[in-house]
């Protein structure tokens, strides 16, 4: 039977899909003020109720997290994850129309959740009706994982995870959150995340500050930090804590052709950020391949001393430095940490706090996966092209806790301009339909899959 009569049915349907969308969005879900996440996970439990799943909702210690089953006994599972939390919508005047009430203008539907991740869920779940209603026999079994706390970096997902280890079994492939076309207009495919370690380091030596003209003799505490931090990079940013690069797994050549394909628009960022030229004097092709394959160690910012308006001689007792390393297939942030401490208490820094604050291991599908490719065939009977591919986000997210179990794709009906954590964030209607297609013809493909 041909998707025809599923796609009519998506046409036919899609003002439902915008008034579930539009309650949804009316639910102000965010989760880094702890509000309305149980609204939020009951709504997503309903919408996958009423079209056919049969649900959970999971209390953590914070933010619930949802599941969603739909076993037709097939060898092959989809799995879908989401996440029905949103970003603050502040400040509220920059928005066009208010973040909470979905408007749609110019064929855009604008609201906060309309491109991260609501709508996500509502395309999905729609999708998947679409295709019963159609008459159509699934040719996989489909699970849905939504989460409340994704926007507060997902604090209470692992222990969930580790508690439902078994929903995580037997799952051939994953879809994950976010994506959409990039700004020519191509839908990308984004296949990892970097992990993350993030520290602050601090020295406190004195319990007062003082008056600067006993820098002769007194300690400075901005100074000792600085020869720190700057104990851990040579002068070309080589990150200098022992075993750092040592487990760091070689680009398959496929990923490499990957990366050469891929559009970075290096030019555009130069103007955007008002530079010559990237650091250390990279050419174009050198800071692309950096971003998709290199670690970092970044200063995010340095606390110390007096910075006020005018001039004030003093002599901080105390200085602190957060700093983020984003980290690359195997790379382990725990390992990192403990040598972090002992490279400083080698280089005599035993004085130099070292506070942990969050950390999780980078998680990566390979390019040539068979539902890399699955979902690649499908892209190209829904959109007539190529997905462009990014073999890893140089962000980072928990997608570890999935991606040891499965292959994960990230894809999505966003655009270049969705505007996603900012005001005025918005989808365009048809790809919130192309979207569904997109999702029925992967489920379509899951037939080819032996
Ligand atoms: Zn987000």
């Amino acid at each position: 039977m041909s998707l025809e009569k599923a796609f009519e049915l998506i046409e036919k349907r899609k003002d439902i899909a915008i008034k579930d969308l539009a309650e949804f969005i009316a639910i102000a879900s965010v989760s880094a003020k702890e509000e309305f996440l149980v609204e939020a996970a009951e709504y997503s439990a309903k919408l996958l109720k009423e079209n056919g799943f049969e649900t959970k909702i999971h209390e953590t210690a914070g933010g619930p997290v949802v599941t969603g089953l739909m076993d037709v006994g097939a060898k092959r599972t989809l799995m879908f994850y989401d996440h029905a939390d949103v970003q603050p919508a502040e400040p509220f005047d920059l928005w066009d129309s208010p973040p909470f009430e979905l408007s749609i203008r110019e064929g855009r539907m604008y609201g906060r959740g309309t491109a991260d991740n609501k709508d996500e869920i509502v395309c999905r779940i729609h999708a998947v009706r679409a295709w019963l209603d159609a008459g159509l026999e699934l040719p996989c079994n489909i699970k849905f994982v939504i989460e409340t706390e994704e926007e507060s970096s997902s604090k209470n997902l692992t222990d969930y995870v580790e508690k439902d280890l078994d929903f995580f079994k037997n799952v051939d492939g994953c879809i994950w959150e976010f994506g959409g076309s990039n700004r020519e207009g191509f839908q990308e495919f984004i296949l990892g995340v970097k992990g993350i370690l993030y520290v602050q380091l601090s020295v406190k030596q004195m319990t007062i500050d003082s008056h600067s003209a006993s820098a002769t003799h007194l300690p400075n505490a901005a100074e000792r930090l600085m020869h720190a931090v700057n104990s851990l990079k040579d002068k070309q940013g080589r990150i200098l804590i022992p075993e750092f690069y040592d487990d760091i797994e070689v680009i398959t050549n496929e990923e490499s052709e990957v990366i050469n394909n891929y559009n970075f628009y290096p030019e555009e960022m130069k103007e955007h950020y008002g530079l010559e030229e990237f650091r250390f004097g990279m050419n174009n092709e050198e800071a692309k391949n950096a971003y998709f394959t290199k670690p970092t160690c970044n200063i995010c910012g340095i606390t110390a001393g007096y910075q006020g308006e005018g001039g004030k001689t003093v002599i901080p007792k105390e200085a602190s430095v957060k700093i983020d390393f984003r980290l690359v297939k195997n790379q382990n942030p725990d390992k990192i940490l403990k040598n972090l401490r002992k490279y400083l208490n080698d280089n005599g820094f035993t004085d130099v706090k070292v506070d942990w604050s969050n950390g999780y291991p980078p998680s990566k599908t390979y390019v040539n996966d068979d539902f890399v490719k699955l979902c690649q065939r499908a892209n190209k009977r829904i959109y007539n092209h190529e997905a462009a591919v990014q073999s890893t986000s140089g962000g980072s997210g928990p997608m570890y806790l999935f991606g040891d179990h499965m292959p994960v794709v990230s894809l999505g009906c966003g655009h270049a301009n969705t505007n996603a954590h900012a005001p005025n964030e918005n989808i365009y209607v048809a790809d919130f339909i192309d979207g569904m297609k997109m999702i029925i013809t992967v489920i379509d493909e899951f037939k080819n899959w032996k």
